[in-house]
């Protein structure tokens, strides 16, 4: 795709700008050729217009950042297809009853697929519960793609919590927006995220943004709430870390479920 260019990210403050051509080849080899076809389509179909660079590359998903002609900035979330990267989330599928007829569960591509559409329904729910986070639609998915908000400006994607340095003030609201996002998330979405930390909380305009909910289970899920519990611990630590005068997990998570 001419339309890609590279980018580098600047890991230490956690933004990403779009920079020079020398690392467009590292950007197109990342993208394979099925991948590439259905980005032409969307292109095609006016869904963005170009693809300046990538904002992260992991495990399981790279992430792009795109743009449309008038200027609107999205970020292309692309889960892998390939066995070799594909990290098995069955601890999380096991017991969703949406996807418990067992197809594919051993087919990347099929897996990358529903990953996409989980997190796409679940990014809907949140935002329709007024929790903080990418704005989405079904038609902004195709196969493993997933076309989100960019949160962020110029090009400059926010921050990770880990990487925003907050001041103790802007830690302390934080904290408590954090909280009340877990607990409408469990109550009015009947979701537990089960990967909430502050790897996946963006830091954005004086709030915090939750993503990467692909793997978020509903509340009957049979490890709902083991899944909570480490949410707990893991939020918890990080604001305790940052001397924030934390609930217990006990106290937090009651919080939460009552
Ligand atoms: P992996 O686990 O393989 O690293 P991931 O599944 O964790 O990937 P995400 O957490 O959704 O993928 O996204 C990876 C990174 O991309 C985030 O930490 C964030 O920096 C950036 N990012 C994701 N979505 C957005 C967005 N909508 N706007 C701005 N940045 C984003
Ligand atoms: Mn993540």
């Amino acid at each position: 795709i001419t339309a890609i260019r590279g980018s580098v990210r600047e890991s230490a403050i956690g933004k990403t700008k779009t920079t020079d051509k020398a690392d467009r080849a590292t950007v197109e080899q990342a993208i394979d050729q099925n991948t590439r076809k259905i980005l032409y389509k969307m292109l095609n179909k006016g869904v963005f217009d170009a693809i300046n660079g990538c904002i992260s590359t992991g495990k399981e998903a790279n992430v792009y950042h795109a743009t449309k002609s008038h200027g609107q900035e999205l970020a292309i979330k692309i889960y892998k297809t390939s066995v070799l990267e594909f990290k098995d989330k069955g601890r999380y599928m096991q017991g969703d009853y949406r996807y418990s007829n067992g197809c594919g569960k051993h087919n990347p591509r099929e897996m990358a697929r529903k990953w996409a559409e989980k997190e796409i329904r679940n990014l809907m729910r949140l935002k329709a519960a007024g929790i903080r986070c990418p704005t989405t639609s079904c038609n902004l998915r195709r196969l493993h793609i997933v076309v989100m908000e960019f949160i962020g400006k110029s090009g400059w994607a926010a921050p990770r919590l880990k990487d925003a340095a907050l001041s103790s003030d802007k830690l302390r609201e934080g904290y408590v927006e954090i909280i009340i996002a877990m607990r409408t998330l469990y109550q009015k979405c009947k979701l537990v995220h089960g990967d909430l930390s502050e790897y996946n909380i963006l830091y954005y305009e004086g709030h915090l943004y939750i993503i990467d909910v692909s793997q978020a289970v509903e509340h009957e899920h049979p490890h709902a709430l083991d899944f909570l519990r480490e949410d707990c611990v893991h939020v918890s630590d990080f604001f305790k870390k940052h001397g924030v005068a934390v609930m217990t997990i006990r106290e937090l998570f009651d919080f939460i479920v009552d």
